[in-house]
């Protein structure tokens, strides 16, 4: 059995094997499961069942307990008022609203109001009946449960205008004037807090002084739209900027002159309007609320009087230059996301070409390059002597087009229902994968040149947005890329059955799971099968986990991380066929190593390559939360593949499962705040730091008896050191990069700032690496295995097979869990 190498180091302290450190380690966390482990000294994982969070007021000590009923009923009571002071009200305003509304049981003939009476309270009618009294005579009466009355109290001390009686004996909601208005305060300041916070982060408002910052977040108007309404008409003139602050709108319908775009979607914290604004132009789409959103709106007026003394085309520059992309055909359709959006608009340049410029010549030589037209007009005229007119918002380029081309093409008889959603993507994917596109892609970057395939003349002084084809492949890596919608599975093989798979040897196993090395004894391929037994899965409530386990791997390609190829069920076991990676696990190569460490060259090697494979997940807002060392294989190439995509899950906000691993586990998953791709930026830091030192930074080997508590106390506390006395020579940048990786408050954190994985990027100790060669396999790996045959095994551990034959089957109901599976 192997031992991991951060045991070494206390053997002496009298721990013996790892999995005498998860003895000590595991269980003693509330409602958290620790599967007892019979596979010897393997990291094992904690997860909790997932937790239903849902936002509570709590400012008020007289809040009252209510039953979903009474909720429901209040919600109802103030959606169904008119009353302008409710209507108003966010969800979130109107939930504080009705935690804080305090029962009252009213006898027969109780005067509740008294006319001229200051008030304070507003009421709300549970039961019985009430009558309404102005100087004596009746006005009228209530009866309808769900009747408010009173409202006016809440926004001043007005004197009552008439008295209230009961008639009967009455049940009576009632919140005070002091409640009501601490509940929008405290909203109104928070807003404005995050109002500042979302306008901080947005690329259009980036080095604005904090003081433009803030009058702009006082500014701001609040408007809530129900989902399906309508936000800006096409067509129309556009009212102001928008500033998405809940939920999402898409903007459809786009087109510029004669080129039609594809639709765009925004969610809190962007913006649209800003362009119109400027060139005053109508809007070019229609704005449609997709979800029930709150939008805030900064008033064409207050826009100018706040922001009009700016250089505002340089200001909304960026953000213009992102949108445009993003509804561009090659890049709407393909998988690009806004991050990489983002770095492309980046990386665009102005230019300008006066009336009468040849900017290409069909037939001859020109640089790859994508215009987008700002001012001005070209004619494009092709061998044919067809000609066409582009002018402002409109975009032409070369060597991308056979991309543009294809996608447009198949999108329009997608359209216009000439070939549906299959055969459009079988288009777009033959049209890509062929050698023709592959060598001609290769051809224009090498040469930095391509053959133009139409003329192209400045009829009209031209502005333009410039983006090289260099560009685009520096940011995506692979320009072939474009046209592959990452929304289609991964090319499944539904012939590698279990059947067909003759197994050959185990070569690991983990907490839920066996993973055979088989061979397909058709076609002699060798593959992974990964086997999990449903009884298991139940008993540790994860057989929705791996179905998620699944369909996230589906949507996986990237070769830093695992996909799948087929999957299988039995009334047993669930059975996943992957690629077979063979070069053992990173765990392995850390511990075989002479020293108790990897030096700074292989750590920084497979840090990079793990950087890479999370932010691809990352990008597409997946969080993996078990990076370990055993959970990266190295394959034949000598890179690295992050396995086991078992706790990985689609997270586009935060999630609030307790899972992991406890010595990678971080401080926010510990906290139950609410975690997302930084608690994979954090176990990369301490899988860095132990791959540099041979030790984990928060594990105590000085206390014999260090407890799961007692680590995560450690980890919670984010104080660790560099060992001082360890052989091991790091250098001051990499300290310093772990340093910043490993900082509890996630908004300090390098790698969860705005510019999320860049910044890791761009630390010195990261600067050499050139992401681009190493996604391509261009950089010599710092050890390539030795693998024998295909079938080779050796590099891994070598396991017994644990008998499950006594595991009670599952009853019909249980094995409806697992319905969706495959
Ligand atoms: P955990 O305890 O981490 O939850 P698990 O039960 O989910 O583990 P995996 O981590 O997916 O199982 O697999 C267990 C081990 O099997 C891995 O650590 C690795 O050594 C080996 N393994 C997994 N996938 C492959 C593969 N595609 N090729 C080769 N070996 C693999
Ligand atoms: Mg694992």
């Amino acid at each position: 059995m192997k031992v991991p190498v951060i045991l070494e180091k206390f053997k002496d302290l009298g721990v013996k094997t790892t999995q005498e450190i998860h003895d000590k380690t595991m269980g003693l966390l509330g409602n958290v499961h620790g599967k007892t482990n019979k596979l010897g000294g393997r990291m094992k994982v904690v997860f909790a069942k997932p937790l239903d969070v849902t936002k509570h007021y709590v400012m008020s000590h007289q809040e009252e307990v209510k039953t979903d009923e009474e909720t429901q009923f209040l919600h109802q009571a103030f959606v169904d008022s008119d009353e302008f002071l409710f209507s108003n009200l966010s969800n979130e305003e109107r939930d504080r609203l009705v935690a804080a509304m305090q029962l009252r049981d009213v006898k027969k003939g109780t005067i509740v109001i008294r006319q001229g009476d200051l008030g304070d309270y507003l009421y709300v009618l549970k039961e019985g009946k009430l009558t309404f009294l102005v100087d004596g005579k009746e006005v009228g009466s209530a009866d309808n449960p769900g009747s408010i009355f009173g409202e006016l109290a809440l926004l001043y001390d007005c004197p009552r205008a008439a008295t209230v009686r009961a008639d009967t004996d009455c049940v009576l909601y009632r919140v005070s004037q002091h409640t009501f208005r601490h509940i929008q305060a405290a909203h109104a300041l928070e807003n404005v807090d995050v109002a500042r916070e979302m306008l901080k982060n947005n690329k259009m408002f980036e080095g604005l002084s904090d003081d433009v910052i803030k009058t702009v977040s006082d500014s701001l108007l609040r408007k809530p739209f129900k989902k399906g309404e309508t936000v800006v008409n096409k067509g129309e003139e556009v009212q102001g900027l928008y500033i998405i602050k809940e939920g999402h709108v898409k903007g459809t319908n786009v087109s510029i002159g004669s080129t039609k775009y594809a639709d765009i979607l925004f969610g809190p914290g962007e913006v649209f309007g800003e362009g119109q604004l400027i060139s005053g132009k109508p809007a070019p789409a229609d704005v449609i609320a997709t979800t029930d959103c709150v939008i805030w709106v900064l008033t064409k007026e207050r826009f100018f009087r706040i922001l009009g003394h700016l250089d505002l085309k340089q200001l909304i520059q960026h953000v213009q230059d992102m949108k445009f992309l993003s509804v561009i055909p090659m890049f709407a359709y393909s998988d690009v996301d806004k991050v990489e959006i983002d770095q492309l608009a980046s990386r665009m340049t102005g230019a300008t070409f006066p009336q009468g410029t040849a900017i290409s010549t069909a037939g001859q030589a020109t640089k790859p390059r994508i215009f987008v037209i700002k001012e001005g007009s070209v004619e494009l005229s092709n061998k044919t002597g067809a000609t066409k007119t582009l002018g402002a918002g409109e975009i032409f380029g070369f060597g991308g087009e056979t991309l543009i081309l294809t996608n447009k093409l198949k999108k329009q008889q997608q359209e216009e229902g000439k070939i549906n959603a299959g055969q459009a993507d079988e288009i777009g994917a033959k049209a890509l994968t062929t050698e023709a596109a592959i060598h001609m892609a290769e051809k224009h970057l090498k040469n930095d040149s391509v053959v133009a395939h139409h003329s192209c003349k400045v009829t009209e002084d031209l502005t333009v947005r410039l983006l090289t084809l260099k560009d685009i492949s520096a940011v995506l890596y692979d320009p072939l890329r474009l046209g592959k919608d990452y929304r289609t599975t991964a090319k499944m093989n539904p012939n590698l059955t279990k059947e067909k798979l003759e197994r050959i040897r185990l070569l690991g196993a983990g907490t839920f799971g066996q993973v055979w090395l088989t061979k397909d004894t058709i076609t002699e391929g060798a593959y992974a099968l990964k086997i999990q037994y449903k009884r298991e899965l139940i008993d540790y409530n994860q057989a929705e986990g791996v179905i998620r386990e699944k369909r996230v791997m589906e949507r996986m390609h990237h070769p830093f991380v695992m996909s799948i190829v087929n999957a299988q069920q039995d009334s047993t076991c669930l059975y996943m066929v992957m690629e077979l990676i063979q070069g053992g696990e990173l765990r392995s190569q850390m511990r075989d190593h002479k020293k108790p460490f990897l030096e700074e060259g292989p750590t920084k090697f497979y840090a990079s390559c793990m950087l890479e494979g999370l932010s691809y997940m990352h990008r597409r807002h997946f969080v993996y939360r078990d990076l370990k060392g055993e959970n990266v294989l190295i394959d034949k190439d000598g890179y690295c593949v992050i396995v086991d995509l078992g706790f990985a899950k689609f997270v586009p906000d935060k999630t609030f499962t307790f899972c992991g691993t406890p010595i990678f586990i971080a401080p926010e998953i510990i906290l139950n705040k609410g975690h997302d791709k930084s608690a994979d930026i954090w176990s990369l830091g301490v899988l860095i730091y132990e791959m540099l030192y041979g030790t984990n930074p928060f594990f105590d080997y000085d206390d014999p008896n260090i407890d799961q508590k007692t680590l995560f106390k450690r980890i919670i506390s984010g104080k660790f050191e560099f060992p001082k006395q360890s052989q091991a020579v790091v250098s001051d940048k990499a300290m310093d990069l772990i340093k910043k990786m490993l900082v509890v408050d996630v908004n300090k954190r390098l790698g969860c700032l705005s510019r999320a994985d860049l910044d890791l990027r761009d630390h010195p100790w990261f600067r050499k690496v050139d992401f681009g060669k190493l996604y391509r396999k261009e950089v010599h790996a710092p050890w390539v295995p030795t693998i024998n045959s295909p079938f080779d095994g050796e590099n891994f551990a070598k396991w017994e097979e644990e008998d499950k034959h006594n595991l009670k089957p599952l009853t019909a109901k249980e094995q409806h869990h697992f319905e969706k599976f495959c």
